[in-house]
């Protein structure tokens, strides 16, 4: 099981206290509702009483799915810069679960499952969404970089491109800042098929999954912050 509690929070609009559940750990295997909270925006939001202004609360928690075998370490989206460091921490506390010191069948499970790491909402709930659909990450962060490229619009400063949603005529993709998960710019939309036109792109970059694999951060910023 999860584990959460009720933290009160100062609205930003009247300062008046929002009680919000706030999680340290989540099991989508175990509480499919909270997944389903992530996906709609829901997860750690508040809304005060008195002004009726939404707050949300950033991610920091671990999430393990084991049916669907995922572990994520989710860190709120200013922490993005700190990578590295967020990295090492990620690796302790999956070892901590899963290596080891853990019971043998525990270790055995931990083969099976992918470790990831996320910052902010966006990047958290585009995880989810690709897990659930079944996507390899690392291929469909290729796919993204040169669907970014394709644009005719520069990228927003200091954004990132997140799939937010899937309707008939396919994925909606959204740029949010790094630091804030605010959206910027118009949406993009790209074909339920753009994965395999990209892969067969003749400006497929091959060289990009060798730059974005291994560790838990499977990002395209990982392209651009010098490493
Ligand atoms: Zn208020």
């Amino acid at each position: 099981m999860g584990i959460s509690q009720t933290e009160l929070f100062p609205c930003g609009e009247c300062g008046n206290q929002i009680a919000i559940e706030v999680h340290s750990s989540l099991n989508f295997s175990r509480q499919p509702e909270l997944l389903e909270a992530l996906l709609l925006g829901t997860l750690q939001l508040g809304q005060c009483e008195k002004c009726q202004s939404y707050l949300r609360v950033e991610p920091e928690f671990s999430v393990v799915d084991l049916k669907n075998n995922i572990w994520i370490g989710a860190f709120p989206a200013a922490s993005l810069p700190h990578w590295k460091n967020c990295e090492d921490v990620c690796k302790k506390t999956f070892d901590k679960s899963f290596g080891p010191t853990a019971p043998e069948e525990i270790q055995e499970m931990g083969k099976t499952i992918t470790p990831r790491m996320t910052f902010g909402w966006a990047a958290l709930k585009e995880k989810m969404m690709l897990n659930q659909l079944r996507f390899d990450d690392l291929v469909f962060e290729s796919a993204k970089a040169q669907l970014i490229e394709s644009q005719a619009a520069p990228a927003p400063e200091e954004a990132s491109l997140r799939l937010t949603g899937l309707d008939p005529q396919g994925f909606i993709f959204r740029w949010v800042h790094h630091l804030n998960d605010e959206y910027l710019g118009e949406k993009i939309q790209a074909p339920l098929n753009f994965v395999q036109i990209q892969q067969q792109s003749p400006l497929k970059k091959p060289d990009i999954n060798e730059r974005l694999k291994g560790g838990f951060f499977i990002d395209l910023y990982k392209l651009n912050s010098g490493h």
